[in-house]
């Protein structure tokens, strides 16, 4: 991980063939940029080195960005650059000045070859890290610091996973005393608990990372759960945050005391001990997806083998030769069946619905030698590399989201777009089912694309035509001792059953107890239908910004840890204005939150998971959806970016 600043010497290891051999694994368009920052001109965008625009091949979803450059233009780029980076290993030099907002949507739309926003753009400089997005709120806190307003001001954060992290590290960098409460006796949240074969990211990790702490050296393209988890570790020691969580800790209820401003919070640890504790500000970081949830079947106690939850998977439970059941077919189990069938003696798979599943050819793909090399050594190139990741994978599938109101077939697609994609995703299964069509009515979902998150593809397809597997449609009536009796009657016997079915999702912040400023519980407040000013604010429950809650689940496509990161920014600076403010209590009134969750409302109605085919754990027993954002990343980003001190009841 660099640390460099503008200004700062320049300093390139390595050998003349260390250099060759990044260059030759680096992609093209990105190189262009790195080499028009450093030259400090434009020569590197005259129209012959214009790149080919982004194009995604028929029948992937994943776009070729590599430039479509003639060998000889690619040689001349290469050796240019070659003697650049040599110049400046041999000589030193300084690193140039960022980009500023107009030189940086140049820059991209060269490199892309396609207009691109401006917002896009400011977004693209903090997700890069060339403008630290936190000299916002860190200027306030300067203002604070040198009163007296930080005296007894505590922040609890509750959960150590990717947002309680990074919440923690905004938190120390702010110089604002805070303990992390965490459930587990380890961090790293969904990237601990879940351990089942294959388990990983389906977002390209060069952007499922913190802004503020990339990673140069991940191994793959979409890396596997040991190294999300290690690099969440990393990050906890990086900046210092474990000595402030109190692992095996459960918050078990909270409680605004209204005159004292501060929240009470209720913990019991792992040795049966209880405390309380009190904050002046509560940030939950609890995650949407850590309760499992088993379906509540007939005869469920009484199977005779062994059965686990994918979250809880039992490393002790050898497959080989048995006879195994996994019910769901979500992205744990698309995940998690292809290796669990190769070592069963008989798989047999439970489907109630079946998923949209896209081709991905890069996702095994090891991050190539030379590109590693670049990504640590070549200045700026990790910047450039992550803006266009983010550039090929935020939010383009966003124009195949809402409803075309024009469009002829809504029953089955959200515009003729959305449609193409259905073709082609059709198409895919065809050829991955190849001489098994008979399972074509099987595996084709109802629903618009996108309806529920596209499930990257690894093998699903291949496996489930196997002859040792079996894709069963009917529902499931009971479990019995020896296996499972679905509605046709049948008995399918099984050793072992895996219960890929999901988590406890629209009860956010359950089972903790959340007593609000009147004596509600934030679980009657809400009932079937959470809401919460733009996922983060409650009225009635002041001083309490819930990360990763209500309408805020990403399902076109993206980073969590972006949305993490917007959402950690805007809370910071509601931190922020409390202190500069002298205000004990930061609350959303009734109608500003009334207001926002009508029109979240609105808008999700006409996207592809608002859609009436759709059954799934976004919406709530009303239809309506209660977990996803309405948003592309980029308006949410536009949304989330500044404190609105207007629209608070600050006391
Ligand atoms: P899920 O998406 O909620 O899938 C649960 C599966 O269980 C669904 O197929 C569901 O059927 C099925 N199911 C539930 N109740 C059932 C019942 N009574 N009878 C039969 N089947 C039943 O859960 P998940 O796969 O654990 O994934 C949860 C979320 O975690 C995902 O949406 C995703 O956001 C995230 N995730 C991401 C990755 C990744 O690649 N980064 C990996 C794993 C999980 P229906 O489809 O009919 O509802």
């Amino acid at each position: 991980m660099r640390g460099e600043t503008m200004g700062d010497e320049i300093s390139i290891p390595g050998t003349d063939e260390d250099l060759r051999a990044a260059l030759r694994d680096v992609n093209l368009p990105t190189l262009l940029m790195v080499m028009t920052q450093l030259c400090g001109d434009e020569r590197w965008m005259r129209k012959r080195y214009q790149p080919e625009p982004i194009v995604t091949p028929e029948g992937s979803l994943f776009p070729d960005d590599s430039g479509g450059y003639s060998e000889e233009i690619a040689e001349e780029i290469r050796a240019a650059a070659f003697e650049m980076l040599k110049g400046l290993r041999d000589h030193g030099g300084v690193l140039p000045p960022i980009p500023s907002l107009e030189q940086m949507r140049q820059m991209m739309e060269f490199s892309t070859a396609e207009p691109v926003e401006e917002a896009f753009c400011a977004m693209l400089l903090e997700e890069t890290n060339f403008v630290d997005r936190d000299q916002v709120w860190l200027k306030s806190m300067d203002k604070v610091q040198s009163g007296e307003a930080l005296d007894g001001f505590n922040v609890i954060v509750v959960g150590a996973g990717m947002s309680g992290i990074c919440a923690g590290v905004k938190l120390k960098a702010a110089g604002i005393p805070y303990t992390i409460l965490e459930k587990n006796d380890a961090v790293g949240g969904t990237w601990y608990e879940n351990r089942y074969p294959d388990c990983g990211v389906d977002t390209p990790n060069h952007f499922y990372s913190y802004s503020f702490e990339r990673n140069p050296n991940w191994t793959g393209y979409f890396s596997k759960r040991d190294e999300l988890y290690q690099y969440f570790e990393h990050c906890t020691d990086n900046f210092g945050i474990r000595e402030n969580i109190q692992f095996e800790t459960e918050v078990e209820d909270m409680r605004f005391l209204e005159d004292e401003g501060r929240w009470q919070v209720s913990v019991k640890r792992a040795d049966g001990s209880t405390e309380t504790l009190t904050a002046s500000a509560v940030i939950s970081a609890v995650g949407q997806l850590n309760r499992p949830s088993i379906p509540d079947f007939p005869g469920l106690e009484s199977f005779a083998g062994t059965a686990f939850h994918s979250a809880r998977w039992r490393e002790d439970v050898d497959f080989s030769g048995k006879r195994v059941a996994v019910i769901g077919t979500g992205c744990s189990a698309v995940q998690l069946l292809p290796k669990t069938a190769e070592q069963a003696g008989h798989t047999t798979v439970f489907q109630r619905s079946p998923h949209w599943i896209s081709p991905n050819k890069d996702y095994y793909r090891p991050v190539e030698k030379g590109l590693v090399w670049a990504l640590n050594h070549i200045p700026f190139y990790a910047e450039w590399h992550r803006a266009r990741m983010i550039f090929g994978f935020m939010d383009r599938n966003w124009p195949a989201v809402p409803a075309d109101p024009s469009w002829d077939h809504p029953d089955r697609a959200m515009s003729e777009l959305n449609d193409g994609l259905r073709e082609a995703l059709t198409g895919y299964i065809s050829e991955q089912l190849g001489e098994r069509q008979d399972l074509m009515a099987k595996c084709v979902p109802d629903f618009p694309v996108f309806g529920k998150r596209l499930i990257i593809d690894n093998n699903w397809y291949q496996t489930v035509a196997r002859e040792d597997v079996n894709l069963v449609t009917d529902e499931i009536v009971a479990v019995r001792p020896n296996g499972i009796e679905t509605a046709d009657g049948t008995l399918h016997e099984v050793d072992v059953i895996v219960y890929a079915t999901g988590f406890n999702t629209n009860h956010f912040l359950w089972p903790m107890d959340v007593v609000g400023r009147s004596g509600t519980t934030l679980e009657d407040r809400w009932g079937d239908y959470p809401r919460a000013y733009k996922g983060m604010l409650v009225p009635d429950y002041p001083n309490l910004f819930c990360l990763y809650g209500p309408n805020t689940n990403i399902v076109h496509g993206g980073s969590i840890i972006y949305s993490i990161e917007c959402q950690v920014h805007y809370v910071m600076q509601c931190l922020a204005l409390m202190l500069e403010r002298r205000a004990q209590a930061l609350e959303i009134p009734e109608s500003m939150n009334d207001e926002y969750n009508e029109e979240v409302q609105a808008i999700s109605r006409n996207l592809a998971w608002g859609h009436p085919g759709v059954q799934s754990w976004y919406k709530n027993s009303d239809g309506k959806v209660v977990n996803n954002s309405p948003f592309s990343n980029l308006e949410f980003w536009q949304r989330t970016h500044d404190v609105e001190p207007n629209r608070y009841a600050l006391r």
